[in-house]
């Protein structure tokens, strides 16, 4: 007989597992990708894109909120009208449902880490302690200059709000328009896409911060928590995950997400693996 997947895996026995790693670890490493934010309902395709851009889904034949950041807007205004809402929606309303802060309940009285490719602020928003949050990919909340000009980052929440407001259509007045003001070049959100990301004081900093928690984690009882990474950058934290669990013979490896699920065999003991909703499984720890 063959099984094209794998069999169930005995839910009640994994979650107690999963528990007792969480309490009996001396450091926890969160790793989060967008499947976590898709489970605390900021989905970025379905109903809420239908809901908010239907318009440009006619007019630019898009069908979600991350092709729509590659498209070839035909104006400024259309682009910011694109932007602003895809940020507001993510970064500054409110998050759908409770997932996140049911994490900070599991971790918050322990020495934890987060690193993320997530842009949408969730973290921080949901009372995590910004000094153990690495944005590696950036915040949709800060802006940049296109060139870049400078290393700087700027907070963008006022003037989506207003974009926001003044929206006509899909576009908004020119005069809302942001451009750098240190050389008047077009601003762009502070994202990774190319090498023109800014890397910011303040992200140097986390990074740091986060480098040095990973050099506390060696030969110490860690646990590698990985919450909806996907396929799209393995190398920022499942690569790096396998490989400081791999080194280090106190650590576990827990990857949680509802993305195909493949782990190398050299770490095979240390591993456990669920393939469902993070938040179904989260409020079962
Ligand atoms: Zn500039």
């Amino acid at each position: 007989m063959f099984f094209k997947k794998k069999p169930k895996v005995d839910t009640i026995a994994t979650i107690a597992k999963i528990r007792y790693l969480i309490n009996t670890s001396e450091k926890i490493v969160i790793g989060a990708g967008a499947g976590l934010s898709t489970s605390a309902g900021l989905d970025f395709g379905g109903e809420r894109f239908e809901q908010y851009f239907s318009d440009f889904k006619e007019k630019y034949n898009i069908n979600d909120m991350y092709y729509g950041s590659f498209c070839n807007f035909e104006s400024k205004e259309e682009f910011w009208g694109f932007w602003s809402r895809k940020i507001y929606y993510n970064r500054f309303s409110e998050i759908p449902n409770n997932l996140y802060t049911t994490l900070l309940n599991l971790v918050k009285n322990k020495d934890y880490f987060v690193i993320t490719t997530n842009a949408d602020g969730c973290f921080l928003r949901s009372g995590f302690d910004k000094y153990r949050l690495f944005y590696v990919q950036g915040d949709y909340g800060l802006l940049q200059c296109s060139m870049p000009c400078s290393q700087k980052t700027y907070k963008n929440e006022n003037m989506i709000k207003k974009m926001i407001e003044e929206q006509n259509g899909m576009a908004i007045p020119s005069k809302l328009i942001p451009y750098c003001p240190e050389c008047y070049a077009s601003m762009t959100p502070n994202l990774r896409a190319d090498d023109t990301f800014v890397e910011s004081w303040g992200w140097d900093r986390a990074k740091d911060r986060y480098e040095n928690f990973i050099r506390t984690t060696f030969g110490r009882k860690t646990l590698f928590l990985e919450l909806g990474v996907g396929q799209n950058t393995p190398s920022i934290i499942k690569y790096p995950f396998w490989s400081l669990t791999s080194q280090n013979q106190h650590a576990k490896y827990v990857c949680i997400t509802k993305e195909d699920i493949q782990t190398p065999k050299e770490i095979a003991c240390k591993v456990i693996t669920v393939d469902d909703d993070i938040k179904k499984i989260i409020d079962l720890i």
